[in-house]
């Protein structure tokens, strides 16, 4: 298993999961994180951590499409294990619905 980041991730990017990540297994985009399923070692520290709760286990019913998302484009963004501010916007975008299919952007992140 790993864990996956969801769609709550998009345009809020608080980044606080990515410093208590023992194996730095997080990556950046431009406005979302996510999780690199090989390198996660099932841990759940980062979890909690998410103020969005948009980090959660794959073994949760429902989350194939986030497993080949974070899968995929783990592979092509930047590692990122330092916690920036996150978007001056990111409370008014908290709980918005279906945010990964109007406003994800495959661009990389600046990384670390
Ligand atoms: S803490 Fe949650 S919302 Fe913030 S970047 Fe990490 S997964 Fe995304
Ligand atoms: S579950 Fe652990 S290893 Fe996996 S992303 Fe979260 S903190 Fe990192």
């Amino acid at each position: 298993m790993t864990y996956v980041v969801t769609d709550n991730c998009v345009r809020c990017k608080y980044m606080d999961c990515v410093e208590v990540c023992p194996v730095d297994c997080f990556y950046e985009g431009e406005n979302m994180l996510v999780i690199h399923p090989d390198e996660c070692i099932d841990c759940g520290v980062c979890e909690p951590e998410c103020p969005a709760e948009a980090i959660k286990p794959d073994t949760e019913p429902g989350l194939e499409k986030w497993l080949t998302v974070n899968a995929e484009y783990a592979d092509k963004w930047p590692n990122i294990t330092v916690k920036r501010e996150a978007p001056d916007d990111a409370k008014e975008w908290d709980g918005k619905p279906n945010k990964f299919e109007q406003y994800f952007s495959a661009e990389p992140g600046q990384g670390d």
